[in-house]
């Protein structure tokens, strides 16, 4: 078994924070999305359909500390002494009154064995009082905003209805990092309209930015979406990734990517009802193992293509 890390793994960078084993928890805090009420747009997200972010123990929109009590009580059976990351998931997390919001933090970072929080947002919903704020407790526990780039091109961004640029995000980012606040990024990698080389481009351009993680999704296709009535209507406009093609793929783009990063996931995997396509059937520690066979294989690393200018 190799011993060397081809690339940066979030474990890893876990691991080098917390002196204890540590496990994110969703939570669906009931926030709505700015891209569906009309704020930044309507319709919202081409591929969007929220159903598709909650594990089963969330589903319901209980109190902050409910789903924790049972996201934990999942958990602590099986691993007594882990501590947990509350995960701010679905929807916009930092979309609503700023006393709400802190409110629904604080119940999480205030529930026993919560060493921190992850908000997951979109770039153009980042208030300078709620950084100030995530500033703040950052200073005492462990803060990271996640925020939905999904591409760097502006045109895909529109073709998606995403309701922000490529420079949204990158403002997002910067203000974020300048706070010393972990800053990561959900990228979409198959979106239709891209070739190959603009996919790869967007690891370049993200390694100029003060990015701590990335997480990596394939294109899924949601049934009840207006991209899967656009893949319906125009199948043709679409490229979907075979797993090892998908494999591949992922490599070249991490190859390219500053090696400073961590890697927090390849793929994503939606509850198979509501999934049209590509219906791989692999768990994501089974799709991680496959990547590190074929990093030995093609003796690939991450970085290895990166450059600074
Ligand atoms: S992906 Fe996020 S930003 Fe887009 S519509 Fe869905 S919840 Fe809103």
């Amino acid at each position: 078994m190799e011993q060397r890390k081809r690339y940066n793994e979030f474990s890893d960078f876990l691991k080098g924070i917390f002196p204890f084993k540590v496990q994110k928890i969703s939570i669906d805090a009931g926030f709505t999305c700015p891209n569906r009420d009309g704020t930044k747009g309507s319709g919202g997200c081409t591929y969007c359909n929220n159903q598709t972010f909650s594990p089963l123990y969330c589903q319901v929109k209980e109190p902050v500390p409910i789903q924790l009590t049972e996201g934990i009580s999942f958990f602590s059976r099986k691993y007594p002494e882990m501590r947990y990351l509350a995960y701010f998931q679905a929807y916009t997390n930092t979309y609503g009154e700023l006393q709400e919001l802190k409110k629904k933090y604080e119940e999480a970072l205030s529930f026993p064995g919560v060493e921190g929080i992850i908000i997951g947002t979109r770039p153009d919903c980042m208030p300078d009082e709620l950084l100030d704020y995530f500033e703040a407790i950052s200073r005492e526990k462990f803060v990271m905003i996640e925020y939905g780039v999904e591409s760097t091109l502006d045109g895909t961004l529109q073709r998606i209805n995403r309701g922000h640029s490529m420079a949204d995000s990158e403002a997002a980012i910067s203000r974020t990092a300048d706070r010393g606040i972990y800053t990561g990024v959900h990228m979409i990698l198959g979106l239709p309209g891209e070739s190959r080389e603009e996919i790869l481009q967007h690891a370049e351009k993200l390694s100029l930015l003060p990015i701590h993680t990335i997480k990596l999704h394939q294109l899924q296709l949601i049934r009840h979406t207006r991209m899967a009535r656009e893949y319906a209507d125009n199948p043709e406009q679409f490229r979907l990734y075979s797993v090892d093609e998908y494999v591949d793929l992922a490599i070249d783009f991490i190859e390219r990517l500053n090696p400073s990063m961590v890697i927090e996931r390849f793929i994503s995997q939606s509850p198979k009802e509501l999934l049209i396509a590509p219906d791989w059937g692999i768990k994501n520690y089974e799709f991680t193992a496959k990547i590190k066979k074929r990093l030995i294989e093609r003796d690939t690393y991450q970085g290895r293509l990166f450059t600074d200018h």
